[in-house]
């Protein structure tokens, strides 16, 4: 239905150029049908705010693979809206990111965010490469790139990859990757926007060149203390003292959080967050949304961000 041959930076520059600040969702892929339907619903929700483009992630190891490269090329073929797929070396031999490359290709998807992955399981445990695969990122940006066809984005760690021995390294190899071909990036979430700028002047100071490319901040707004607590172990997302303090008020003392509390409070918490990277001059603002659309949209509301046909 929409334009495929159309690239994210294309789109930042198109939504920029209407006169609004760019924003993105991310997707999950779903497991079965009722979390298929559930997807559906935040797409189509999503396409009437006009995202400049949708990222969908990959399942560790591949394992809901074929509903992933099917449903992302279903969002290509009947909305407007710009699929980003997310693609992991986990578990794959080169041959396989090749294969699964060219079924992109075929269902017309030519965005792709290029990731090493984390060892299925336990996601802060150790990397094993596939015999026959890749070992970093920076060479599956390579491998893509002699294919062609697809636009590169890779992903950015404000606080630091959690291998990373120090930041100055991580950021080395995050400019290392960069040059290998990627045309932007889009960060881990994260909830203090200090460790974002720190990056962002980081990379600038090592390479002014790739220091250009867009770097996207990735924002989780929060609904559930304990979720995101949770989550933030994950990922090795730190939560500020101060916003915790923010969220545990909100919670309460009973034997349950108060969960509309710590909804509001996120929601505020995550347009502060916002606010700060506008004034930053952020290139666009990327949103985990777990496949629902209520929270994105009411802090894209907040920060009125919306088109006004919303
Ligand atoms: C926006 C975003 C989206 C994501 N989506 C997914 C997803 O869909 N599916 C999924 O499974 N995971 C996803 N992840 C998680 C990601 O796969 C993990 O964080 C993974 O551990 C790192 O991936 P990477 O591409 O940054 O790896 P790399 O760039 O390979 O970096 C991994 C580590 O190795 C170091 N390093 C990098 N290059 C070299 C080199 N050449 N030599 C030595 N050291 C090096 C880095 O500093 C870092 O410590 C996502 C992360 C982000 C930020």
């Amino acid at each position: 239905m929409s334009d495929q041959s159309r690239t994210v930076l294309d789109r930042l520059d198109a939504v920029r150029a209407s006169g609004r600040m760019p924003f993105s969702v991310e997707f999950m892929p779903p497991r079965d049908e009722a979390g298929e339907a559930r997807l559906w619903r935040a797409v189509r929700t999503f396409e009437r705010m006009d995202p400049a483009f949708v990222s969908m992630t990959y399942g560790a190891g591949g394992s809901t693979r074929d509903r992933t490269v099917r449903v992302t090329g279903e969002i290509a073929a009947t909305t407007t809206l710009l699929p980003v797929a997310h693609l992991t070396a986990v578990n794959h031999s080169i041959s396989e990111l090749r294969g699964l490359m060219g079924a992109y290709a075929d269902q017309d998807v030519r965005n792709v965010l290029v990731l090493r992955g984390d060892p299925p399981g336990d996601p802060l445990g150790d990397w094993v490469r596939h015999p026959e695969g890749v070992e970093h990122a920076n060479e599956l940006v390579e491998l893509v790139r002699e294919l062609g066809e697809f636009q590169v984005g890779v992903a950015s760690f404000p606080e630091g990859h959690h291998r990373s021995p120090d930041r100055d390294t991580d950021v080395r190899y995050f400019v290392q990757k960069l040059r290998a071909g990627a045309d932007y990036s889009i960060t881990q979430m994260f909830f203090d926007v200090d460790d974002y700028l720190r990056l962002r002047d980081a990379v600038v100071a090592a390479d002014p060149e790739q220091g250009a490319k867009p770097l996207i901040p990735g924002i989780m707004p929060i609904t559930s203390l304990k979720s995101v607590v949770r989550m933030a172990e994950l990922s090795n997302a730190k939560i500020p003292d101060a916003m915790r303090d923010e969220l545990r008020a909100a919670a309460g003392d009973g034997p349950e959080e108060d969960r509309a509390a710590v909804r509001a409070a996120g929601i505020d918490i995550a347009t502060r967050m916002a606010e700060r990277l506008i004034a930053e001059g952020a290139p666009a603002l990327h949103f985990c949304t777990l496949n629902f659309a209520k929270a994105t949209s009411e802090v894209l509301d907040n920060l009125s961000m919306l088109p006004t046909s919303v």
